[in-house]
C-alpha cells in the first residue's frame, strides 16, 4: 500500500478539497500519513491567490523536492490554485514535480498516480475549473470543528481578483447535499461546522434562481447534536430581511458575520468593482447591529488599490475608527497578472502599501483591545480546543473563527476535554484574547 501527504496551503476551501483527495485515496486503498519521511508520494495542495501566498507555497515545493532529491519519496504531485494558474512553469522549472492536479480535478488524483506507476511522467489534469462538487466522496477525518462547502466559484470579478480563473463559475451544492453532509459530520461528533465559498451570501441563485442561505440556515439549524453554524465570506450586496431572519432566529446560526467590505471610498469600491457603496455598507452594519443583538461583524479590507491616495485613505481610517468593527484583517494590494486592475495607472508602492496596512492594524488593536475590556464580568460558551499549560485550557466562543480571530482561555481545576463546550466568566483580555474563570 503506497503512503500519501498531502500539505495544504491557503484557504479554507482548499482545506476541504485537500480533505475530498484524502477521502478519494483512502478509499482507494492509499495510506494517508501526515510524517513525510514515510510518504511514497507527496501532494502539495498550493494556494495563488496574491503574490505573499504565492511565494509560500514556492518555499513549501522547494522543501517537499528535497524528499525526493534525498530518495525518501518517489512522486511530487502539486495541486490547488497554484498549480493551476502556472502549471506549465511549475513543471519546466521544478525537476522533481511529476504531476499537475487543478483546482477542479481533484478526483484524478488516483489516475494520475497509477499512470506514473506505469513509467508515463509529467502529466497535467488541469482547465477543469467549473467542476461540480464531489457529492459522491465521503470525508473520512472528523475534528470538532469542519468546513463545509455550501458553493465554489465565483461571478463577482472584482477587479484585484484572479479567483475567478481559478475557481470557475458560481457554483452552489443543492441543499440537500449539504444538509446531507453535516449530517454524516455530526454522526462522526462533529459539534461546529463553518460554511464557506468564494461568496456564501449568493448561496443558491445559480441553481434555485433565488438566494437560499435562510433556507439552507433553516434546515441545518433542525440537525441534532449540531451546535454551532458558522458563515464566512458573505458578499455585503444583498442582506435581505430573510436572510437577517434566519440569522437571528436560529439558535445554532452563531450571531458572527463575515463581510469582506475590502474598502469604504464609493470610487475605490467602483474601480474595485464592487456591487455596493459606502451607504449601503452604513445601513447594513446599522441594521445588523440594531436586529442582532451582540452580533460579531468581522471584514477584511484592501489598502494600496491602483489610485488610493491620501484622502480615500483617511476615509478608510476614520471608518474603522468610528465604526468600530470586531475583527478586521488588512491586506496590501497585490498586483495580479491576469486581473484587470493589474494594468490600471496609479499603482501604489510597495512601502506606501504596507504603511497603510499597518497604520490601520495599529488603529483596529486599539479598537480590539477596548471591546474586550467591554466584555469582562460576561459570561460566554466555551468550544475546548486544547490545553494551554496546567490548569489553562484553549477554546473559543461564538465571537472567533479558528485560524483568523482570537481565543478564549479558561482557568480552572477541573480536568476538560477537547471538543467539550463550557461556561466560563470572562476574568480579563488582551488586544485578541479574553480570559475566563470556568463557571460551569
Ligand atoms: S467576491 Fe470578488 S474577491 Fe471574492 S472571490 Fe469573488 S471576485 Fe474574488
Amino acid at each position: 500500500m503506497k503512503n500519501i501527504s498531502i500539505v495544504t496551503l491557503g484557504c479554507s476551501k482548499n482545506e476541504i478539497d485537500s480533505e475530498l483527495m484524502m477521502g478519494i485515496l483512502q478509499t482507494s486503498n492509499y495510506k494517508i500519513t501526515n510524517y513525510l519521511d514515510e510518504a511514497d508520494v507527496i501532494v502539495i495542495n498550493t494556494c495563488g491567490f496574491i503574490e505573499a501566498a504565492k511565494e509560500e507555497s514556492i518555499e513549501t515545493i522547494w522543501e517537499m523536492t528535497r524528499y525526493k532529491r534525498e530518495g525518501k519519496c518517489k512522486y511530487i504531485i502539486l495541486a490547488g490554485c497554484l498549480a493551476e494558474r502556472y502549471y506549465k512553469e511549475l513543471l519546466q522549472e521544478i525537476d522533481e514535480v511529476d504531476g499537475i492536479i487543478g483546482t477542479g480535478n481533484i478526483k484524478d488524483i488516483v489516475n494520475l498516480i497509477m499512470r506514473l506507476e506505469n513509467g508515463e511522467s509529467k502529466l497535467v489534469f488541469t482547465k477543469n475549473i467549473n467542476e461540480e462538487y464531489l457529492e459522491e466522496i465521503r470525508r473520512q477525518n472528523f475534528r470538532t470543528t469542519e468546513y463545509v462547502k455550501i458553493s465554489e466559484g465565483c461571478n463577482n470579478y472584482c477587479t484585484y481578483c484572479i479567483i475567478p480563473k481559478l475557481r470557475g463559475k458560481y457554483r452552489s451544492r443543492k441543499i440537500e447535499d449539504i444538509v446531507k453532509e453535516v449530517q454524516y459530520l455530526v454522526e462522526n461528533g462533529v459539534k461546529e461546522v463553518i460554511l464557506i465559498g468564494q461568496n456564501t451570501a449568493d448561496y443558491g441563485i445559480d441553481i434555485y434562481g433565488e438566494y437560499k442561505l435562510s433556507n439552507l440556515l433553516d434546515r441545518l439549524n433542525e440537525i441534532e447534536d449540531l451546535k454551532w453554524i458558522r458563515i464566512l465570506y458573505l458578499y455585503p450586496d444583498h442582506f435581505d430581511e430573510k436572510l437577517i431572519e434566519s440569522i437571528k432566529n436560529n439558535d445554532k446560526v452563531l450571531k458572527y458575520l463575515d463581510i469582506p467590505l475590502q474598502h469604504i471610498n464609493n470610487d475605490i469600491l467602483r474601480r474595485m468593482n464592487r456591487r455596493t457603496t459606502k451607504e449601503k455598507i452604513i445601513d447594513l452594519i446599522d441594521t445588523l447591529r440594531k436586529e442582532i443583538p451582540d452580533i460579531i461583524i468581522r471584514t477584511t479590507f484592501i489598502v494600496g488599490f491602483p489610485g488610493e491616495d491620501e484622502a480615500s485613505f483617511n476615509e478608510l481610517y476614520e471608518f474603522v475608527k468610528d465604526t468600530r468593527l470586531d475583527k478586521v484583517g488588512v491586506f496590501a494590494y497585490s498586483r495580479e497578472e491576469g486581473t484587470p486592475a493589474y494594468n490600471f495607472n496609479n499603482q501604489v508602492d510597495e512601502e506606501t502599501k504596507n504603511y497603510m496596512r499597518d497604520k490601520i492594524m495599529e488603529l483596529q488593536s486599539i479598537i480590539s483591545y477596548e471591546l474586550n475590556k467591554e466584555k469582562i464580568g460576561k459570561t460566554y460558551e466555551v468550544l475546548i480546543e486544547g490545553i494551554e499549560d496546567e490548569g489553562l485550557y484553549v477554546g473559543r466562543t461564538y465571537m472567533d473563527s479558528p485560524d483568523i480571530d482570537g481565543v478564549y482561555y479558561v482557568k480552572t481545576s477541573e480536568e476538560l476535554q477537547v471538543g467539550e463546550f463550557v461556561k466560563a466568566k470572562t476574568i480579563d483580555c488582551y488586544e485578541y484574547d479574553l480570559i475566563g474563570e470556568i463557571i460551569e
